[in-house]
């Protein structure tokens, strides 16, 4: 009987493990400049958890959400997304006690039950960030030109930003009923879940991605007048902020983001190499669910980009690569075998990734080796090289080979290998 893996979910090869490693890391390192610590937390929450935050009537709860089920044990599912769990991690452990503002990154598996396509997993990632515990369109700014920023590290071009804002709570309402006005006469021309959407959801109704609700969509004048006075001020200096920092965006009125935690800013990382799917990262400020799960009334913002769609389009150019050992150690004859062997320890011990053969292969069949390996450099060891304590020492970029003394092997490495 043959196995494979479950429908919508990815083996992630160690040929392509170096993508995501390259791409972790380029956010690692700007996670540190902008102040962020990392966060873990379980793979599975209580499922009340994100019916509360992100509504019971988003499409994520309503039909995604991946239950975990034991015979004790339910009223659990796999997270879907992490900033309802962080901030339920932020005020278990009381991380306002420590730090008035606290920033956390977070990386790992998301689940959600949807029909697979391109760019659309049921198991997939996330490499995110929230900052919790203060509201200010500088902040907003910040973690927008941060996101960018580490688009613009990996040299991954052509992604369009596009901000809204959907203002504070009244603003919402307000806004909600502005659309559902505009929508009503509409209603027969949206398709069946965007009608049951007008109803329970209507901000979804935007989001949709049938032929038919985009034209509706297309043909309404949304222009962002449903904010007050303050709303209006702070998203105007949210767009300054933007301006001082260089970072390019289109105000989209139409990108609302369906989840019920969001306020104010919300911003969408899109890139048209993506197709239908096109949106690389997004998220927003949350300035109410600090507050909605128990806790004070602190803002809050964030955003996550998807680690797979990352990949489909930075992958194109970065494609997936297994990392070759500096150095393979052939080897001819059982005496030079276990010095082979010893020299293989001791040249790991002092950091140089090597390899050796051990199973008494011809020399042409060690060469073949480490050339798959792609292994940097090769030592050829037999029994007139222990005899003269001298080795060939092969570049395999090159073709050049010389002869080393076996006592320098490790500093002439080394060298070579700028160690
Ligand atoms: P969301 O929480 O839906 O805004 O997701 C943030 C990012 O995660 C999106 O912009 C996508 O890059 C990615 N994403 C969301 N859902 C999926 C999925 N089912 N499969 C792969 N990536 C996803």
């Amino acid at each position: 009987m043959k196995f494979s893996t479950p429908r919508g979910t990815k083996d992630i090869l160690p040929a392509e493990i170096a993508q995501w490693n390259k791409i972790e890391n380029t956010c690692r390192d700007l996670f540190k400049i902008f102040g962020y610590r990392e966060i873990r937390t379980p793979i599975f929450e209580e499922t009340a958890l994100f019916s509360r935050s992100l509504g019971s009537t988003s499409d994520i709860v309503q039909k995604q959400l991946l239950n975990v089920a034991t015979k004790k044990d339910r009223g659990y599912s796999l997270r879907p997304e992490a900033t309802a769990v962080i901030v339920r991690a932020y005020l278990e452990h009381h991380l306002d006690k420590e730090e008035s503002f606290v920033k956390l990154f977070y990386i790992g598996p998301m689940f959600r039950g949807e029909r697979p396509q391109k760019g659309r997993l049921r198991q997939f990632h996330h490499i995110g960030v929230e900052a919790i515990g203060l509201t200010s369109p500088y902040l907003d700014a910040e973690i927008i030109s941060l996101a960018t920023q580490i688009l613009d590290k990996l040299g991954l071009n052509g992604y369009q930003l596009k901000i809204n804002s959907l203002g504070c709570a009244k603003d919402k309402e307000h806004f909600s009923n502005l659309l559902r006005d505009s929508l009503k006469a509409k209603v027969k021309n949206l398709c069946e879940d965007c009608r049951e959407r007008f109803k329970k959801n209507i901000f979804r109704v935007l989001d949709c991605k049938q032929e038919g609700c985009r034209a509706v969509v297309s043909g309404l004048k949304l222009d962002g007048k449903y904010l007050c006075p303050d709303c209006q001020r702070y998203f105007i200096a949210v767009q300054e902020n933007l301006k001082l920092l260089k970072v390019p965006f289109n105000i989209n009125f139409t990108m609302v983001r369906g989840l019920d935690y969001y306020t104010q800013t919300i911003f969408e990382i899109s890139h048209p190499d993506l197709g239908s799917q096109d949106a690389l990262g997004a998220g927003g400020r949350y300035d109410n669910l600090v507050k909605e799960l128990g806790g004070p009334s602190v803002g809050a913002i964030g955003f996550a980009f998807g680690f797979e769609r990352l990949i489909l389009v930075w992958g194109e150019k970065n494609p997936p690569m297994l990392p070759g050992p500096d150095l393979f150690i052939a080897n001819l004859g059982k005496e030079a075998q276990e010095k082979a062997f010893l020299l293989l320890g001791d040249l790991r011990r002092t950091g140089i990734s090597c390899e050796m053969d051990y199973s008494h292969s011809s020399l042409k069949s060690q060469m073949r080796q480490a050339n798959d390996k792609k292994a940097k450099l090769v030592i050829i060891l037999g029994e007139d090289e222990i005899k003269n304590q001298e080795v060939t020492l092969r570049d395999m970029s090159t073709g050049i080979q010389e002869k080393i003394k076996i006592k320098e092997i490790a500093e002439i490495l080394k060298n070579k290998l700028g160690l």
